[in-house]
């Protein structure tokens, strides 16, 4: 998703309270910038911010924070925050392969990966959210115990998803290949907007949680 460049949205966003402004000096302060003791959800690729704002109002005894690459997406999440501030959600622009800079070992509960970028070229698979290598990040910033949650309708970086886990020591707890038509996997299920898109085109949504 990269959004046409609105002028002025980095201004915009360096003056935004949702936003953390230099998010490495919060690295294993995060309880401290929440004021609360409460478990950290991290979306990375959050886009506009649907997905995490629903969930954050849906879960108030949660931290959310939300990454996202792009000053022309993240304002439109921060416009959406204005509208309707929530005490439990702070927004990061950044691009994920920093993410060990922001967070302390085991300081996350858990991780969600929505729609994420395909990057078709193989010369590009390590820049895919789910390679190994950002598992290998991710790794290093989760509980013990924490777990990642993936929903894509790409097939075939689905099936990459899959591939990676082992190489990388993961295994999964869950697979679908059809969210929307499995009962267990899709109660409680919270849409984003792409996936409310794309499933409006038939495509089936496939989704992972995963663990160490
Ligand atoms: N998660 C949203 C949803 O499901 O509706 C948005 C999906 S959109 C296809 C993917 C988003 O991830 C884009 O906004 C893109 O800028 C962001 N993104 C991709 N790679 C990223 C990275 N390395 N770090 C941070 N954000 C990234």
């Amino acid at each position: 998703m990269r959004l046409r460049n609105i002028t002025g949205s980095r201004e915009m966003i360096k003056e935004s309270p949702f936003v953390v402004h230099e998010p490495e000096e919060r690295k294993g302060k995060w309880k401290e910038t929440f004021g609360n003791d409460r478990p950290l959800f991290v979306e990375i690729g959050m886009g506009k911010g649907r997905f995490l704002m629903d969930m954050a109002r849906l879960h108030p005894e949660v931290n959310f924070v939300g990454i996202e690459k792009y000053s022309s997406v993240l304002l439109r999440a921060i416009q959406k925050m204005e509208e309707d501030p929530l005490a439990n959600v702070k927004f990061i622009r950044m691009d994920a392969e920093e993410i060990g800079e922001v967070f302390a070992p085991g300081e996350v509960d858990r991780i969600y990966l929505n729609f994420s970028d395909p990057w078709p070229k193989d010369r590009h698979a390590k820049r895919r959210l789910e390679s190994r290598q950002f598992l290998a990040r991710y790794d290093r910033i989760l509980k013990k115990d924490g777990r990642i949650e993936f929903k894509t309708d790409n097939r075939e970086l689905f099936a990459f998803a899959l591939e990676e886990l082992e190489a990388a020591g993961w295994s999964a707890d869950a697979v679908t290949w059809d969210l929307h038509r499995d009962p267990v996997l899709n109660e409680g299920n919270v849409m984003t907007e792409y996936e409310e898109r794309f499933s409006a085109l038939g495509n089936p949504i496939c989704k992972y949680i995963i663990r160490r």
